[in-house]
């Protein structure tokens, strides 16, 4: 694999410049130019906003690097050289722990920065991790086929575990606990930043909480991939969708979208939602198969492909779940 090959020539790399440190007056570790910068690498976009968020108040000089700032998706993100090489020399490195980024594990592994904390969000999250879910009428991935019987296939675990508002606060709280270890010296300016993070959290968790108590349906029928599981389940919502959270599946078969035509039909639903960034074609297909016809699109945002420039336009975590808020808040009769 080409990625495992890019790994391992770049623990090479790294292991050549530490040596070549000891020579000269550089301190141990790996290559770092600067020892006194906190260095921390994310891959997904609420990772990177939370450590910001977390380490706003410090004194301590710290750079934040967000790896899929260029707004791909994270199910096709591949790290370049220059990721993995950021990886291997930074102190703190965050990563879901799940399908998308298993490439993260091959890093980990070839690294010889053994000081480096490798956080886990999937691990960090415990027994609140959730299976995938392969729901009624969804379209199962095309599977490969198995040679033999011998090789039971590992239970998937659903990776879109930022989605829910309350996930998101444990995970601030161990994130917490981490900067803390790495550096003591701010320890305080961090527990107070999580504390006064944790209640704009548990305000928007309070305001879906009164949203879906309300709400006359209590169902979210997707046109699209269903990433929302966690969400969904904190607030006791039913869903249907065409395909799992991670399927790479574009194309929804006839049985599919009959399926949630009929569902549209059932529960007189007003709206089929998609995720940013999509076309909307199997989600009209959906309005389209139904007997009124007039169901609408809304897009909910699984704020898995955030930009750079949405970043640099302000929007964080609270902002674009706010956004969702607002979304559901029109749509959900
Ligand atoms: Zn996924």
């Amino acid at each position: 694999m080409k990625i495992k090959r890019i790994i391992s020539l770049l623990a090479c790399a790294v292991v050549a410049v530490s040596a070549a440190g000891c020579g000269s007056s550089a301190s141990s570790g790996a290559a770092d130019s600067s020892p006194d910068k906190l260095k921390i690498v994310c891959t997904i976009f609420p990772a990177y906003d939370w450590v910001r968020e977390l380490t706003k108040d410090s004194k301590k000089d710290t750079e934040i690097t967000y790896l899929l700032d260029k707004g791909a998706d994270l199910h096709s993100f591949q790290p370049t050289a220059e990721d993995i090489m950021k990886i291997s020399t930074c102190d703190m490195f965050v990563y879901i722990g799940g399908e998308s980024d298993k490439w993260a594990e091959d890093v980990l592994k070839e690294s010889v920065n053994k000081d480096m904390k490798a956080v886990s969000l999937m691990e960090a999250l415990g027994s609140d991790a959730k299976e995938e879910e392969l729901k009624e009428g969804m379209q199962g991935e095309e599977e490969e086929e198995h040679g033999s019987e011998e090789e039971k296939e590992e239970p998937e675990y659903d990776e879109h575990i930022w989605l829910s508002v309350r996930n998101a606060e444990k995970l601030c709280g161990v994130l917490c606990d981490k900067l803390c270890e790495l550096d003591k010296d701010n320890e305080s300016a961090y527990k107070a930043s999580l504390e006064s993070y944790n209640k704009e959290l548990d305000k928007l968790d309070g305001d879906f909480k009164s949203l879906t108590e309300k709400a006359g349906s209590k169902a979210l029928i997707f046109g699209d991939r269903f990433p929302f599981r966690y969400f969904v389940e904190d607030y006791g919502l039913d869903y249907y969708a065409a395909f799992v959270g991670c399927s790479a599946e574009t194309e929804a078969s006839f049985e599919t979208i009959a399926f949630l035509a009929g569902k549209v039909d059932e529960l007189n639903a007003g709206t089929v939602y998609i995720l940013e960034n999509s076309d909307g074609k199997i989600a009209q297909s959906i309005i389209d198969s139904s007997k009124a016809k007039n169901a609408k699109t809304a897009a909910l945002n699984s704020i898995q492909s955030v930009s750079r420039e949405q970043l640099d336009a302000g929007e964080n975590y609270l902002s674009l779940m706010r956004k969702n808020y607002e979304t559901l808040s029109t749509t959900l009769g």
